[in-house]
């Protein structure tokens, strides 16, 4: 379990016990949270437990004393810990920091259940070749990614004449220009359907998210960014679409609960019985959409870009999203400035994303080399506009 203490990582969990699925946890791993971390080893009886924060080491050896279960610190760590011998990793670190430990499960053959979608932003088409090359298996967490993949089982995969990724519309889907201009980070993270940690929550208010997840559907699922639709749908219950060549529609439903897709990808192709909210489809009454409002949300044009752009554009801009969050959570830039963040980082960079290629690195060498950069120029992008410059 990669960041099993944060939101995808406690329903994980929650998933677990509440489903009494004969699971043997072989190793937790977190950022800094080391008190639900211990407390997460002691319930599940990893034979590791490491930290990413090597300064709390001290402090999750002291909670485990007397447990055998075995500690550790740092990034490597982490990644050592994707290493053991696991038949199923849950990769749920936020941001590009998942990548290494991601990469690493994917090399050794595990079944690798992907809800830190910024490594398929970062690296999708070297990670997923590196996972078939191995003989294992990437299966999307992300519930938009969960439908298609549900509903993609099918022998007409080359007769898709669309994907629809439906979005809640996030928190401001209602306000107007002005009101985002001046939005919090508590506000921004109240999402109306779903409790999710910080980032992903920014995200979703910027939809940004599902600028990233028409990256993620794209190497998935080998689509163009052209076969791509976002559609907005407040109440969160059609999680995904596919539309086919003869222009019948495929969805999938179910309440806005990650213990679904999380059920999905640990038990595909089987299904896990477990006591699941179930939908009340005549209670609710009905369902909603509407388009995605593209002038107070740009993120999905800036993705589309990115995609276009094709290579390691879409790292870049992941990157610069992750800078630009970071500083919207510390009040250094306002809400609108995230986006903006994004692509004058993508202007700036001019292409220059392809660094590290050329120096024949690996995989997670070109693209840590295209994260490095984009988030020293999105630093700089940042600083123009919190006017520290
Ligand atoms: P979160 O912030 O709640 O949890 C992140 C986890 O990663 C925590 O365990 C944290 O300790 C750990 N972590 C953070 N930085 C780390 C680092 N540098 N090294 C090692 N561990 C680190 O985030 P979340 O909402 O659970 O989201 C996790 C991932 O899943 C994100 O990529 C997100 O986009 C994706 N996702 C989340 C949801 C959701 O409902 N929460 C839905 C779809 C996809
Ligand atoms: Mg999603």
């Amino acid at each position: 379990m990669l960041g099993s203490t944060g939101s995808i990582g406690v329903s994980t969990l929650s998933l677990f016990e509440e489903s009494g699925a004969d699971v043997e946890v072989v190793a937790l791993t977190a950022g800094r949270n080391v008190a639900r971390l211990a407390e997460q080893a002691l319930r599940w009886r990893p034979a590791t437990a490491v930290i990413e924060d090597e300064s709390l080491l001290c402090e999750l050896r002291e909670r485990l004393a007397g447990s055998g279960i075995a500690c550790a610190a740092g990034a490597q760590a982490v990644r050592e810990a994707a290493e053991a011998p696991a038949e199923w990793v849950m990769s749920a670190i936020v941001g590009a920091a998942g990548l290494s430990p991601t990469l690493a499960a994917a090399r050794r053959g595990a079944v690798v259940a992907l809800a830190n979608k910024e490594s398929l932003v970062c690296a999708g088409p070297d990670l997923l070749a590196i996972a078939r090359a191995a003989g294992g298996k990437v299966i999307p967490v992300d519930s938009e990614h969960s439908a298609i993949f549900q509903v993609l089982q099918d022998p007409c995969r080359d007769k898709v004449a669309r994907l629809i990724l439906t979005a809640s519309g996030g928190p401001f889907r209602t306000w107007t220009h002005e009101a985002m201009a001046a939005a919090t980070p508590e506000q921004a993270v109240a999402h109306p359907n779903w409790s999710m940690g910080a980032k992903i929550s920014v995200d979703s208010a910027t939809m940004m998210n599902k600028g990233l997840e028409m990256v993620e559907a794209s190497y998935l699922f080998a689509c163009e960014e052209t076969a791509i639709d976002v559609l907005v749908h407040p109440q969160s219950i059609i999680h995904s679409m596919v539309e086919y060549a003869d222009g019948s529609t495929l969805a999938q439903l179910g309440p806005p609960d990650m213990r679904s897709p999380i059920a999905c990808a640990y038990a595909w192709p089987d299904r896990l019985a477990w006591p699941a909210p179930r939908l009340d489809l005549a209670a609710m009454g009905q369902l909603t959409f509407e388009a995605p409002d593209t002038e107070r949300f740009p993120a999905i044009a800036i993705a589309r870009q990115a995609l276009r752009a094709g290579g390691r554009a879409p790292a870049a801009m992941n990157a610069a999203n992750e800078v630009a969050v970071a500083a919207f959570l510390d009040r250094r830039i306002g809400f609108l400035d995230i986006a903006r963040v994004a692509q004058n980082t993508l202007d700036r960079m001019n292409g220059s994303w392809e660094l590290g290629r050329e120096t024949g690195g690996d995989a997670l060498e070109a693209a840590m080399m295209t994260d490095a950069s984009a988030r020293r120029v999105a630093a700089a992008v940042v600083d123009r506009l919190s006017g520290a410059v």
